[in-house]
């Protein structure tokens, strides 16, 4: 978990790939229907250009049929989900179904302003037309109304790990990598 620009989708590569787990971001999905027009794609696209989070029963169903995927057998990471408190509830039944278990939540703390002024720079530098700075803020209030107090309702499971995402993108790795690496697995 970590604010949108927090650098959530590099580390989740990077930490699956030590863990030998396929990562599913969930926007990684989503932006690929959008671009193979596929009814799911066109269906997201609305929310993810405003901003806005694609409704629950979209993402569920879709996270769903991805975590029942052969690869996903040994286990997963989960990039971008649960974003919502029935999320949080839909995956509780989706794991308990497949036999999984939720061993570690990483949050990446970070510096708010520093990252809108980055993603700012960036849409500005790549000329995306489509991140202008009211969804960029946008997203980041979304995050901070529904994301965000999921990190309690994990904490007090015990299983959140907040890593401080701010410098190299290889010096947070290490952090997760040794936050992660003494908890057991399931
Ligand atoms: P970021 O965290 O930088 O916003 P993502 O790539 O994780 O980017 O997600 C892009 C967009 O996809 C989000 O802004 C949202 O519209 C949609 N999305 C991704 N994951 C979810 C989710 N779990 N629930 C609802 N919408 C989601």
């Amino acid at each position: 978990m970590g604010p949108p620009g927090a650098g959530k989708g590099t580390q989740a590569r990077v930490a699956a790939d030590h863990f030998g787990i396929p990562a599913i971001s969930t926007g990684d999905i989503f932006r690929t229907n959008v671009s193979n027009g596929t009814p799911l794609g066109k269906k997201a696209q609305e929310y993810m250009d405003q901003g806005e989070y694609v409704p629950d029963e979209v993402t569920n169903l879709m996270v769903r049929n991805r975590i029942d995927e052969p690869d996903a057998e040994p286990g997963f990471l989960l990039d971008g989900y649960p974003r919502t408190l029935a999320q949080v509830e839909e995956l509780d039944g989706m794991i308990k179904y497949t036999g999984h278990a939720l061993d570690a939540v990483v949050v990446l703390t970070v510096d708010a302003d520093e990252i809108v002024a980055q993603l700012l720079r960036r849409a500005q530098v790549e000329g995306r037309a489509d991140d202008t700075e009211e969804v960029i803020r946008r997203r980041q209030e979304v995050y901070g109304e529904q994301t965000e107090p999921l990190v309690e309702v994990y904490r007090t499971r015990g299983i959140v790990h907040e890593i401080d995402g701010m410098g190299a993108v290889e010096e947070v790795t290490k952090r997760i990598f040794d936050a992660l690496d003494v908890v057991p697995q399931s």
